[in-house]
């Protein structure tokens, strides 16, 4: 381990499970050193209705 951000934000990416789907999550690099961490849920995924819920 290098202590580089990117490869903790791959770590954190990389142990993201969906409990509900087998979501594939991804980070992206926003901007230099901001990481935002994309799920791609299934499209019926509880957990991502819930999310989405809470956001309105
Ligand atoms: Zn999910």
């Amino acid at each position: 381990m290098t202590g580089e951000p990117a490869d903790l934000a791959a770590a954190v990416a990389s142990g993201y499970r969906c409990p509900d789907c087998d979501a594939d999550a991804a980070l992206r690099e926003v901007r230099p050193l901001v990481y935002v961490l994309d799920v791609a849920h299934d499209d019926t995924c509880p957990t991502l209705a819930r999310l989405e819920g809470d956001a309105r």
